[in-house]
């Protein structure tokens, strides 16, 4: 269903002990503004989800994420954590297809695909992560770029599958840089891939979509960048690591 979404995503910060002070300062703040409609996930390091998972133990609301899962079931993969770890530990969904992935670990759209086929199947609900760099804007073909992104991972998914999965556009150039999308932007690249899933999956599954925009989201910008009508919150990098600036967002 589609919903208004503001997704922590903590990337390689905080030990322990300052992700359960940072989710216990965030809970005490954030109550109030989640609802069946608006809903918060905290994509948490994998060391992280199994205690912040107790702190959240009978919020409605609000969710639990990791950040990456490995594509196969089980097996001699050591140092890998499996979809089906992540649900034993109550990870709600699991961010997919993050562009430090892609870029630092070389995990390719074929990749990407199995592993939200294994997300998929252990119950887990994929934060899928598309956008393009600064390069491919440049030469004016982010669209075809961040379609062709979604086809390659998502499409050979049923529609009843599709219907569960999450987007997040997050432009490369936004990310980390201070530099974001402009709302004009944001909206342009959401409306495109609306229409584009509309055109594999059919309208009703593509209006009941939420797509994220990822990319230096702050207290002072995400109000203009959520205003427009295809992008339904946020998944927020730095800006997530510090109490009041997430639950501000989340406002
Ligand atoms: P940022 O990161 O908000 O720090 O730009 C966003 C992301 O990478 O998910």
């Amino acid at each position: 269903m589609r919903r208004n979404i503001v997704a922590g995503n903590w990337k390689m910060n905080n030990d322990l002990q300052e992700g359960l002070k940072l989710t216990s300062e965030i809970l005490n703040m954030v109550q109030d503004e989640v609802n069946d409609n608006v809903h918060v996930i905290l994509g948490v390091p994998f060391v992280h989800l199994s205690s912040v998972s107790k702190l959240l133990e009978g919020i409605d609301n609000i969710f639990l994420s990791a950040q990456n899962c490995n594509e196969h079931e089980s097996g001699a993969y050591t140092g890998e954590i499996s979809a089906a770890m992540l649900k034993s530990v109550n990870a709600d969904y699991v961010i997919l297809g993050h562009s430090e992935r892609r870029e630092y670990f070389h995990e390719t759209s074929q990749l990407l695909a199995k592993k939200v086929d294994i997300a998929l199947a252990n119950g887990l609900t994929p934060i899928f992560c598309c956008g393009e760099s600064l390069e491919i804007r440049e030469a004016d073909t982010q669209f075809e770029f961040v379609c062709q992104q979604l086809t390659e991972s998502l499409f050979h998914l049923s529609p009843e599958e599709f219907g569960k999965i999450v987007i997040a556009y997050e432009p490369i150039w936004a990310i980390g840089t201070g530099k974001t999308a402009t709302a004009d932007q944001a909206q342009e690249m959401h409306e495109i891939l609306r229409k584009h899933i509309a055109g594999k999956f059919g309208e009703e599954i593509a209006d009941n979509l939420s797509i994220l925009y990822g990319g230096s989201c702050k207290p002072g910008n995400a109000k203009e960048i959520f205003s427009g009508k295809d992008v339904d919150g946020g998944l927020i990098g730095g800006a997530s690591l510090k109490s009041r600036d997430f639950v501000d967002i989340i406002k």
